[in-house]
């Protein structure tokens, strides 16, 4: 045993406080700010109400008092904890209930849920490829589909954001069935940072051409696009063309945890291969109590779709005015304001945010270097009021308003 310290070792806080330094240089550093969610699309931050344009709580659902209490009645009911994994103990009826009405509002044989979509990613993608396989993975895909691809050991190949024909190129390159053991292609129906979605009818035209499988993560669309909120399959004319499809239920339906949905099969071989669904708690169930009521809320209140659509096209006319197109949809519901630098991104979220406007001031990791942005992101519970008043805010913002605009 070694009974002196190595004299060149240097204190571990010492490591990590240069890397925050390096953190810091870059404009990077980031910090936890508590606020609270009140209905009318309004956040309680130090004592001062915001309007919150930075949230995913696109159907106005996660503040809705029968939310709160579908929840409450079912907690008298089943307590707090699922007490296990749901494949020992911890497996309530009102997951099996859930999973259910989510197979029923996707049109699909099974659904699945996960702790969340990041569990979900990282579980489904391990679980389907392996070594012999490759994951075809746009480039913007979310953090946790390229953890999830790692994790699989499979060829990763990256294409570039949205481009149809590049990977149709990328495919053609790697044919030869004997190349991979089989092949899959990952995309986003919605993209997070940027609005925009992917042609999904091309993707299943190409997919079947080449015998490739297709996983969808449609984390921004499910309960908000397609019929009754399907998703963006449904958006497409492709609905039951994918073959599986990933969707959180912490976004449009207001609650925490999220779900696979496809063939019966794919769910069975899910229960046994997830490692982020097998070795871990299965959700509290009366969550699961309170996102069957958000399910039937968002079926029951279309309007709230209706107008998610008429505020972000609001939202979307007022910024091309002021010369800051947003690409995407023209009532894309995520609507980026891209202002490239870091600093200047952090200072008008922070100019906003006095102003009384919560959004997204978005730097990388989340986007790649060179498109910090502010994420503006509409829900069915704004007013047209806010929105005006957040345009005329935007205005004032100095880099927003663009006198020489280049084509979104
Ligand atoms: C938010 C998001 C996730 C993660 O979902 P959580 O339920 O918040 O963990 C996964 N994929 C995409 C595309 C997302 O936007």
């Amino acid at each position: 045993m070694p009974s002196s310290p190595d004299p060149t070792a240097r204190p571990l806080d010492a490591l990590l406080r240069d890397e925050l330094a390096a953190i810091d240089r870059a404009a990077l550093r980031r910090t936890l700010r508590p606020m609270r969610r009140r209905e009318g699309a309004t956040l309680l931050v130090d004592d001062r109400e915001v309007v919150d344009f930075a949230s995913n709580d696109y159907l106005g659902l996660a503040a809705d008092p029968r939310l709160a209490g579908a929840l409450r009645d079912a907690l008298d009911d089943v307590g707090v904890g699922a007490g296990a994994a749901r494949l020992v103990t911890g497996d309530d009826p009102l997951h099996e209930r859930l999973e259910s009405a989510i197979a029923a509002l996707k049109g699909t044989e099974r659904a699945l849920l996960f702790a969340s979509g990041f569990a979900a990613n990282v579980g489904v993608l391990p679980a389907l490829a392996g070594r012999d396989d490759a994951i075809y993975s746009d480039a913007l895909n979310h953090a946790s589909i390229v953890d999830g691809c790692r994790l699989s050991r499979a060829a990763v190949r990256v294409f570039p954001h949205g481009d149809v024909d590049a990977l149709d190129a990328m495919l053609r390159a790697d044919a030869g069935g004997a190349r991979f053991r089989r092949r899959w292609i990952v995309v986003e129906g919605v993209y997070s940072m940027d609005g925009d979605l992917f042609p999904l009818d091309r993707l299943v035209s190409l997919a079947r051409a080449h015998g490739a499988y297709t996983v969808v993560d449609d984390a921004h669309a499910s309960g908000v696009l397609g019929t009754g909120g399907r998703g963006t399959a449904s958006h497409f004319g492709v609905d039951g063309a994918i073959d599986v499809t990933v969707g959180t239920l912490g976004k449009a339906f207001g609650t925490a945890g999220a779900f696979v949905a496809g063939s019966a099969a794919l769910c069975d071989l899910l229960l046994h291969r997830a490692r982020s669904f097998v070795f871990t708690t299965g959700s509290p169930p009366a969550v699961a109590a309170a996102t069957l009521r958000a399910l039937a809320i968002a079926r029951d209140e279309p309007w709230r779709r209706d107008r998610l659509r008429d505020n972000a096209r609001r939202l979307r006319a007022g910024l091309a005015a002021l010369g800051r197109p947003a690409p995407g949809e023209a009532d894309g519901h995520v609507v980026p304001v891209l202002l490239g630098d870091p600093t200047r991104t952090v200072d008008a979220g922070a100019r906003l945010l006095a102003d009384g406007f919560a959004v997204g001031a978005i730097r990388p990791p989340s986007v790649p270097p060179g498109s910090a942005r502010l994420r503006l992101s509409v829900s069915a519970a704004h007013t047209p009021e806010q929105i005006d008043a957040l345009l005329e805010a935007l205005a004032a913002v100095p880099g927003v308003p663009n006198a020489d605009p280049v084509p979104a």
